[in-house]
């Protein structure tokens, strides 16, 4: 009965984690490498850890365009979002157990298509 989660391993420094705490990285057709936030983006991704420092050791190490068996590179602005997006995991990764979603808040908000 044990419950496998899903490990991934980070591109940056190589760890074996939960893919929940993992930020998915995708490329597009055109080469430049994209966060993945739903994870239902087809193909090759690639998996960092929250962290900047990770982030740039995969850039320096050209481990994205490895990953990916193409040329990849970010987009200028990408950066910034990848860190902001590292930022949010962090913080959701410090509250242990929460399935996700729900944050209690009055408003009900409209499904998403
Ligand atoms: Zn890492």
């Amino acid at each position: 009965m044990t419950v496998r989660r899903p490990l991934r391993t980070c591109l940056g420094c190589r760890k074996v984690q939960d893919k929940a705490g993992l930020i998915r990285l995708c490329r597009t057709a055109e080469g430049w490498v994209e966060p993945d936030l739903l994870g239902r983006r087809g193909g090759r991704g690639a998996y960092l850890c929250p962290d900047e420092r990770c982030l740039r050791e995969a850039e320096k190490k050209g481990r994205l365009a490895r990953a990916f068996r193409a040329s990849a590179s970010l987009r200028p602005g990408t950066r910034e979002r990848l860190l902001a997006l590292f930022a949010a995991q962090r913080e959701e990764g410090s509250r242990p157990g929460d399935p996700g979603g729900g944050d209690g808040g009055g408003r009900s908000i409209g499904r998403e298509r």
